[in-house]
């Protein structure tokens, strides 16, 4: 009998008597109490200012004799999507980890907003603007998408500043804002992958940033989920917030942004408008690595 009971415990309550009962509750609750609509997320989007948001000039990081990223000029508009896009190890993780400070770059200037942002290290970056999202995704596991996103609530001079309760308040408002409020008391590691993907756009929303850097979020996420991060997209520029993407999906690129920078071992081949940068043969050769008139 004994044996009998723990095998059905472990069939039906996974998560034990607690766990199960604890379900029952959240349950009761979510059908009892009212469900909270948070007021809308607030993204000033960086406020007015000059035409250009970020202006990146002969950028490299060097890793030994290796030139990962090699003089890269970068001009972002304020209020549009910049796709940067290149074949694998082009070179573009590495320069959105030098944009936001995990590497020193080896030579160049980043100014972000009007402010010099070479020398900052990466808390500071993230202050004067920067949010970033990351190609294999760092949550903490073991946090709720509440707890997570509040820590990017968390900055001197947000809206929320370091009040416990308004910066849940505002970490609810971003999950809101991907669509996941709901599930903003859950365990982050129970999120399906694209979910996690979400939470992390949140973190970086709920900072109130100047520019977004998305390293390749379609990654890993089916057409549905992808479908879904693109309306996240263009809400997010609706809101007049400037974003900085890479992703490999061409047809997500030439749908959301308006600028494409290509990068090819680490140095930048073609920079422009979507359209024309999308039919430049060097481009067309870098990505099917064929002559141009072949790839014609
Ligand atoms: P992409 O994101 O375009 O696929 P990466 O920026 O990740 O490319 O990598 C560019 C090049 O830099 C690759 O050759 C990669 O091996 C190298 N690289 C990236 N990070 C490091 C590092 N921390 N140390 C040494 N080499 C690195
Ligand atoms: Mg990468």
């Amino acid at each position: 009998i004994y044996g009998a009971a723990v095998i059905l415990i472990v069939v039906f309550m996974p998560d034990g008597i607690w766990g199960y009962l604890r379900g029952l509750l959240d349950r009761f609750k979510r059908a009892v109490l009212p469900t909270r609509t948070s007021a809308a997320l607030q993204l000033s989007g960086g406020g007015q200012g000059s035409e250009t948001v970020l202006e990146v000039r002969g950028l490299s990081k060097h890793f030994g004799g290796l030139k990962a990223v090699d003089e890269v000029d970068l001009t972002i508009r304020r209020g549009g999507v910049h796709a940067l896009i290149g074949p694998n190890g082009s070179g573009k993780t590495t320069t959105l980890n030098v944009l936001s400070g995990l590497y020193k770059a080896t030579a160049g200037s980043i100014v972000l907003n009007g402010q010099d942002i070479t020398g900052l290290p990466p808390h500071a970056r993230t202050r004067a603007g920067l949010g970033r999202t990351f190609q294999n995704i760092r949550l903490w596991r073991s946090m709720t998408a509440l707890e997570n996103v509040m820590v990017g609530a968390e900055r001197p001079g947000s809206p929320a500043g370091n009040d416990p309760a308004a910066l849940a308040e505002r970490a609810r408002a971003a999950l809101a804002f991907v669509e996941l409020e709901d599930r903003a008391d859950e365990v982050v590691s129970s999120f399906s992958y694209g979910h996690q993907r979400a939470v992390e756009i949140a973190r970086a929303l709920a900072g109130d940033p100047v520019l977004l850097l998305l390293d390749e979020p379609g990654a890993g996420l089916n057409s549905s989920e992808k479908v879904e991060l693109r309306d996240l997209l263009k809400r997010i520029s609706a809101r007049g917030l400037t974003i900085l993407i890479i992703d490999h999906d061409m047809t997500l690129v030439s749908e959301v942004a308006q600028h494409i920078t290509v990068l090819n071992f680490g140095r930048r081949i073609a920079d422009g408008y979507s359209a024309d940068v999308l039919k430049h043969p060097d481009v067309i050769a870098a990505y099917l690595g064929t002559g141009p008139d072949a790839a014609a």
